[in-house]
């Protein structure tokens, strides 16, 4: 038996016990345990430190989440502050500084309908405060009868059973059908238009918007409102609505009187190039929902944005009931609330969104490469979000099991750069502060990867 007070915990007893005990998220665990995994140990900037001090640059921001880089002194400093403070304390019925002082912020760089911050861990659970919200809203109004979203083929807002059965990515939410309410359906729009008129385009927009009145015109007094992720599926490979899309489904949704949930956990904190994507296309929605990038990548946090009217329909007296019954053990901490006010002073004070501007310029031009390897199927890239699909030189999908995505990805790994993809899809979201140089070393690596694997396939 080890004796961690006599032994000392070694790398290999590391790699042991990971696969002895620990569950990893969106992991078959069957073949993890067969292979050799990356145990991070520290990080600095956009690097990461593996438990034998290799070094790998952080393509993914630690899962979409790190912003200004990794062990940032600013960071660290407003976290350590805090700590010297309190680590946390109830928000239930209670409150503490830096939530207020957060609130405060997250109102002022929001769209100006957005009014109010209810808090909560994950990007998961701030989508199922939206959908509760949201229900409750009519409810409180007595509009008992409304009970439905309509929702998007392909869409993805975590993995908790509301934020499932709101979501449609058949490979991860096929075998909880049977526990998931039902919505309403329109088409994944990036593969709707492909489809019908091989790219994004005006008509197919109109098309999309065309689908979603009829749903409206149906049903509109049994719905309660419209959710979908701001700008682009990421999760479903980065697949990128037609323009003004958005706008459109806002316009619909108010003339219909339907609630509007935008999901900004992936899109949020300036990945799309500005702050939030939802400026790009001058949308108010009725809840916005943040995660992710809010805490700079330090801490899990996440925020669900309203408007007055929701809000006031909440409003009554104690013995009325109509307040809001939702909340969670950590909601709106004091250490991830310190944190994410520090990650939004940088942003301001080092320009963060400026500099980002040519490095989104510079990605554009550098993926055309990617265009000269025969097993690229498809580009697509919102500001700093992007997807490289890998298909067969014929144009099918390669076999699931084939996991191409992973071996491209491991094989990057081999020369220090630190993916994970979407399926076949190579995905890049690279930390804001990334510097050019770095990132043409991502992509040079990425584009050896994928011919390392390939080039003996057909
Ligand atoms: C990651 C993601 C979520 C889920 O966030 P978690 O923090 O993983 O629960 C929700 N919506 C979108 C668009 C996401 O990308």
């Amino acid at each position: 038996m080890f004796d961690p007070l006599k032994e000392e915990i070694t790398p290999e007893i590391l790699e042991r016990w990971d696969k002895e005990y620990f569950w990893h998220p969106f992991t078959q665990m069957k073949v993890y345990r067969e292979e050799d995994n990356l145990i991070f140990e520290r990080g600095e900037g956009v690097y990461l430190y593996d438990l034998h001090g290799r070094k790998y640059i952080d393509a993914i921001s630690s899962l979409w989440c790190n912003v200004h880089g990794h062990n940032h002194p600013r960071l660290n400093n407003a976290l350590v502050k805090q700590l010297c403070k309190v680590a946390h304390t109830t928000t239930l019925g209670s409150s503490n500084v830096p939530a207020i002082i957060l609130a405060k912020r997250l109102v002022d760089i929001t769209p100006e309908c957005l009014t109010k911050v209810f808090y909560s861990e994950d990007g998961a659970e701030a989508n199922e405060i939206a959908l509760k919200m949201a229900y409750h809203y009519f409810y409180n109004k007595g509009e008992k009868e409304r009970k439905y979203f309509i929702t998007l083929s392909n869409a993805y807002h975590g993995d908790t059973i509301g934020a499932v059965s709101v979501g449609g990515i058949e490979i991860f939410h096929e075998a909880y059908k049977p526990l998931l309410f039902k919505t309403f359906k329109l088409p994944s729009p990036y593969w709707y238009c492909k489809e019908k008129y091989g790219q994004l385009c005006e008509e197919c927009k109109e098309d999309l918007l065309n689908l979603l009145k009829e749903i409206l015109d149906k049903h509109h007094k049994e719905i309660i409102g419209i959710t979908l992720e701001s700008g682009i599926q990421a999760a479903a490979g980065m697949l990128p609505y037609p323009k003004g899309f958005m706008k459109g489904v806002e316009q619909l949704a108010k003339q219909y009187g339907v609630l509007l949930i935008v999901d900004e956990v992936a899109t949020g904190f300036g990945r799309t190039g500005t702050m939030f994507y939802v400026e790009q296309e001058e949308v108010c929605p009725d809840f916005m929902t943040l995660g992710k990038g809010i805490t700079g990548g330090y801490l899990p946090l996440a925020a669900t944005l309203t408007t007055e009217e929701i809000f006031n329909a909440f409003l009554g007296e104690f013995g009325e009931a109509k307040h809001f019954y939702h909340g969670h053990t950590y909601t709106g901490n004091n250490l991830a609330c310190a944190v994410a006010i520090e990650n939004l002073n940088i942003f301001r004070d080092e320009n963060t969104l400026s500099l980002l501007q040519p490095k989104i310029k510079h990605l554009t031009e550098r993926l055309k490469e990617f265009w000269e390897l025969p097993w690229v199927y498809d580009i697509r890239q919102l500001g700093f979000m992007a997807g490289i699909e890998l298909r067969k030189k014929n144009g099918e999908p390669f076999p699931y099991g084939e996991r191409i995505g992973f071996k491209v990805a491991y094989k990057a790994r081999e020369k220090g750069v630190f993916l994970r993809p979407l399926g076949d899809v190579m995905v890049l979201m690279m930390p804001l502060v990334i510097k050019t140089e770095e990132m043409n070393y991502v992509l040079d690596t990425l584009k050896w990867a994928i011919k390392e694997v390939l080039q003996k396939e057909d």
